[in-house]
Parts: structure tokens; sequence; C-alpha cells
């Protein structure tokens, strides 16, 4: 658009005709030239028509809460819509300046004093307080609430509550919460009046969203059981707070029970659900919740598209989570980094290089989480070299800090190719704080090389790191059961029992017919636990017709062989395979997902069970997918 197209002569004299002109701009620039005719005219003194410019430069699509300011500064006597319009647009920015600028701006409202905030100015302020992480000023708005004979207004009070949940500070939003809705005894008197209702299941959702952000679940979900009534919203907060929290049964739970309800899930619903589904490896859940998205028209836009890829990939269908990608919008990293990420937890290498190549093609730079997934890949696949070129591209050319992760990758692919050296003096070396992570990967790959001076070191840095993890304990003593030292696998054991440490527990997920069954270790709480039992002992005894010779330097205590053996039966996985066996009719293939790594006597009995009985056998370990068939697996004893 020129300026030629705008012409003096069409401007409408009187006041309240320039109203429709100003609102047919459609550009900040159009809007500018209107701006520039009114101050050569003279007319922005008329409050009509002051008031509809800053709308516009406030809150059209092309809002620009800067201009707006300065619009907002020409006005001569600003009345309380023109302060909050322009108060709103800088707290809407969601960024820290917009923020502070909003904040600023409230307190000259104050100081000027010409006009009064109303319930309107509130929220937009105490917005501002959470993006800046301000409590304090968040308090002496609070104060200001008061003083304006607001608290009683429910919709300042839930954006006050919100302000303190999003400050961290439960505290003060249980506070508020008790005196607006009460405590536990007020909470069953019956509220007749809807509107009070409506305000208290919103009060409800934010404090429960406090409690869950805080990790008290237990708060959270008494809170929500207390409810008399609830929205799509209540049951949102709890299933991605159960979800977020490592809860994911109960996260699905919880989504089983909402749609018992008359409530039907929406789009946050199934953005929520969905990591529970895809950590459990529930597959059948997970193609249930696509289809509900698809019959229901819930449009399936980068986020669910991004998170139906990851549990695509996650749950074993690497193929089904390309073709939901290859439908998806391709402008952002989320989504390119739910393919990559599937990819390599596929140990499928080229076909990550492939995709990565094709992201940099179409103009989306790679975050650090694209360069996790790239350089996990090249660790499970042995590319030693190829992964030590993607690291120094990753700082050269993409200018990204390595974090953590990305070193814990390079360590992990080194130990593994057995640069043992290397991969301590990177640890040694780097410019941040290591982690007992990351010391774990190179005791791991001590273990694996059987290299126990290396290893005796990272085992004695992860001690201290982590003095109550069972984790260095543990793999120092199978290094030193292996080699066969029991006087030292005795030592670290007294050790262990001084500090009062315990294995972490194993846990597998097998779904069957659409309900999950989790197995623990040792675990005979199973309703068909004596039939799981009968058939892990059938398939030991197979086992051991094929020569299989259970690997007891996998066991950490030191017992009588025979004892060995019969533990090593009860891995979580190995319960959940036996389960799977008698649950599904021949030629089925059967799919775990496991919360540890999966340990060498599983893989080898996996891959000979697979044989034995004809079976695919998918385990999604802490790691990676393995898929055993015909006696071997795919990531060729490489993991
Ligand atoms: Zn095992
Ligand atoms: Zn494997």
């Amino acid at each position: 658009m020129n300026s030629l197209t705008l012409k003096p002569k069409a401007i409408p004299s009187h006041p309240q005709l320039l109203v429709p002109e100003i609102r047919t701009c459609k550009t900040i620039r159009e809007l500018k030239q209107v701006h520039a005719f009114l101050i050569k005219t003279a007319r922005t003194r008329d409050i009509t028509v002051a008031t509809e410019l800053l709308k516009l430069c406030a809150t059209s699509d092309f809002r620009d809460p800067g201009y707006a300011l300065s619009v907002f500064d020409q006005m001569p006597e600003p009345n309380c819509f023109a302060w909050n319009t322009v108060i709103r647009a800088l707290a809407e920015e969601s960024n820290a300046d917009g923020s502070l600028n909003a904040m600023l701006l409230f307190s000259r409202m104050l100081y000027d004093g010409m006009a009064e905030p109303n319930r309107f100015t509130f929220p937009s302020v105490l917005k501002a307080c959470s993006v800046a992480a301000r409590l304090e000023e968040g308090k002496q708005v609070h104060g200001l609430v008061v003083k304006f004979g607001l608290d009683d207004d429910e919709f300042v009070v839930s954006n006050l509550l919100r302000m303190y949940v999003l400050c961290g500070s439960v505290e003060d939003a249980h506070v508020l919460f008790s005196r607006n809705v009460g405590g536990v005894d007020d909470m069953s008197r019956v509220v007749t009046d809807k509107r009070r209702q409506e305000a208290n299941v919103v009060l409800c959702n934010v404090m429960v969203d406090g409690y869950v952000r805080v990790g008290n679940l237990k708060a959270a979900r008494e809170l929500f059981h207390r409810m008399q009534q609830r929205s799509v919203v209540s049951w949102n907060v709890m299933i991605s707070g159960y979800a977020q929290n490592g809860f994911f049964m109960e996260a699905i739970e919880m989504f089983h029970k909402m749609q018992m309800g008359h409530l039907s899930p929406n789009r946050v619903t199934l953005v929520s659900v969905l990591p529970a589904i895809s950590r459990l490896g529930a597959l059948e859940l997970g193609k249930w919740v696509h289809l509900y998205a698809e019959k229901n028209k819930i449009r399936i836009d980068d986020v669910l598209g991004s998170a139906l890829v990851d549990m695509y990939a996650k749950c074993g269908s690497i193929k089904k989570a390309i073709q939901v990608f290859e439908k998806l919008p391709r402008n952002n990293v989320i989504t390119w980094n739910a393919i990559i990420g599937g990819l390599a937890m596929h140990g499928k290498a080229n076909d990550v290089f492939d995709y990565f190549l094709r992201m940099e093609r179409s103009g989306v730079s790679p975050s650090d989480v694209t360069y996790i997934a790239i350089l996990s890949a090249c660790s499970h696949a042995g590319l030693v070299d190829k992964g030590r070129s993607f690291f120094s591209e990753m700082i050269i050319v993409a200018g990204l800090e390595p974090r953590i992760e990305h070193y814990g990758c390079m360590v992990d692919l080194l130990g593994r190719a057995g640069y043992l050296k290397e991969a301590e003096d990177l640890i040694l070396n780097m410019p941040i704080r290591s982690d007992d992570v990351i010391w774990k990967a190179l005791l791991g790959a001590c273990k694996m090389h059987k290299n126990i001076e290396i290893g005796r070191r990272a085992a004695e840095v992860l001690m201290k790191l982590a003095p109550h993890d069972s984790g260095a304990y543990v793999a120092l003593s199978n290094m030193y059961a292996s080699s066969g030292d029991w006087d030292a696998v005795a030592e670290v054991r007294l050790m262990m029992r001084g500090l009062d440490i315990r294995k972490d527990p194993g846990c597998s997920w097998i779904e069957i017919d659409g309900v999950i069954h989790e197995f623990l270790v040792e675990d005979d709480s199973h309703p068909r636990a004596k039939e799981i039992l009968s058939m892990l002992k059938e398939i030991s005894h197979k086992l051991s017709l094929e020569g299989h010779m259970p690997d007891t330097t996998q066991v950490f205590l030191k017992i009588d062989e025979k004892n060995k053996e019969s533990v090593l039966h009860y891995h979580s996985e190995k319960i959940a395979v036996a389960f799977g066996l008698i649950s599904t009719s021949p030629k089925t293939p059967i799919q775990i997902v496991k919360n540890l790594r999966i340990c060498e006597d599983c893989h080898s009995s996996m891959k000979l069970i697979s044989k034995v009985y004809e079976r695919q056998i998918t385990i999604r370990d802490r790691k990676r997918f393995h898929h055993f068939e015909h006696g071997s697996c795919s990531c060729m004893d490489y993991w």
C-alpha cells in the first residue's frame, strides 16, 4: 500500500464518522498513516477517535504495544478503559520487558490518580507480575485489590490466586483459597448460586494446578476429589499433573474416569494424556486417542501432532509415527524433534541423518534437543567419528552451548566404543558441572569393557555425588563379581547396608486388549501369578534345552548358583513376557516397556524366547527399542 491510496479528502470531518474509517485499517502502516493525518488535523484530542486508535494498535492482529503506548501518551485525559487497554497489551506480550512496562504503567496510573483501576485492570497487572516472577510486587497489588474493594470479585481473586501459584508461593495461594472457597468442611456445603459455583470451580482448578506445579500430588488429588463440580480443565490439570510427575497409570486412569462422566476430552486433554500413554507403551490406547481426535474433528496441530508422533514412536510403531509426521505442518522444531527422536530410539541412525538434512533444508534450525537425538543415534549405532563431528558442528556451526545431556551422549558414545580414557577426560574438562548421570554412563561403559581402574574412579565420584543412589554400588559390585573378587563385592555390600541403600525397582508394562498390566521385580501380586510362574518355569526349561546358561554375574548378591538363577527369572520384563505368552494367541507380537535398561541376561533370554516361541518381541527400555525375532535383536547386541 502506498501513501497515495489514502486521500485526505476521503476522511470525514466529524469525529464520530472517523471511527469506521479507522476500523478499516488492515496493517500497522495504514494505521500510522491515518494517525498522522489525525494529528495534522488535530483530531486526536477527541476521546472517541483516540480510543478507537488505541484499541486497534493494542488488540488487533497487527497490534504493536509500543506504538499503543505512544498513542496513549498523546491522550489528554485517558480514562480507565484506555489505561486498561495499554496495560493489557503490554502484559499480553508475555515476556519480561512487556511485563515490567505493564507494571510501570500501572504505577503511573496510580500516581496520576485521574482514573481508578477496576476489575479489568488487576488481571493484566497480576499476569505481568507472574511472567516477571515478582512475588513482592504481586503482594502489593493484592493489597491494592483489597483497598479498591475488589477482594470479593471472583474474576480478580482467581487471577490473584494464579499469580501466587505462578510466582511459586503455594502457601500464599492456599491462604487466599481457603478464605474464598473455604476449608475442608466448607467445601461440602452446597452452593446454589450458579455463578458462585462456576467461580469456585475456576478457583479450585487454579489451586489444583498450583499443587501439581510444586509436585504435591496428594494435596492436588484431595482437592480434586472434594470439588463438587469439575470442568474439563479440572480433569486436564490432574491428568497432566500425574503424567508430568511420573504417575503414568494414574494419568490414564483419570483419563478413563473423565469419560465415564459427562465430559468429553478436548485437545488439551489429549495432549496431556499422550505422554503417559507413550511412557507405558500403550499402543492400543494411543491409537484410540488418535481416532478420537479424528472422529471429533479435534484439530491435529503441531502440538497434538508432535505428541502423536512421539506416542507412536515410543509405542513401537515408527511407521505410523512417520505417517502422522508427514501430514503435519513442518515449520516447528518440536515436530521435527519428535520424529528425529523417535527414529533415534529405534536405532535408525541413517533415517535420523536423512530427516535432519530435510529439516535443515526446510529452513528450521535444530535446537539442542535435536542434537541430543542425533548424538544418541550415533551412540546406539557406534558411529564415533560421526558423533564427534556432530558435537563440534553443534557448537561451531549451530552456535549452541552443549548441556550436560550432550556431554552425556558423547561419554556414552565414546565409552561404549571403548574410548574410556577420552570419555573420562571429556567429563573432567567440560566447562559445566558433572552430574551423577554422566558418571553412571562412564561407569556402565567401564563395566562393559571390564575396565576396573577407570570404573573405580567413576564409582568413587558417584558415591560422593549421589550417596544414596544404588547405581554406583551395584555397578561396582557387578564389576568385582564378574572378575570373581568376592571380597570386594562383600565390602561394597557392607557399605550399602551402612547407608541403607536399595536397588531401583525395575518395572515393566504390557498392554493386553487395551488393559495395561504392571509388573515389578519378583512380582507375584498379579491375579494370574500362578500361571505366570509355571510359564516362567517352562521358559527356563526350554531355554536350557537350547543351551542357555543364565548369566549369573548380573546378580548383585553373592548367593549360591541355584538361587541366583531363580532370582534372575523374576526380572520384571521376564514376568511380563511370560504373561504375554499365556495371554495372547500364538504368533501375536509381544510388546513390553521397561523403566530401566534391560540386563544382559534378559536380553539373551529374549532372543531365545523369540526363537523358541516364534514370537516377535519388542522391548523398549530406558534408552531404546529392542526388536527380537528369530533369535536375534535389532540392536545387534550393541546397546
Ligand atoms: Zn534382566
Ligand atoms: Zn537388543
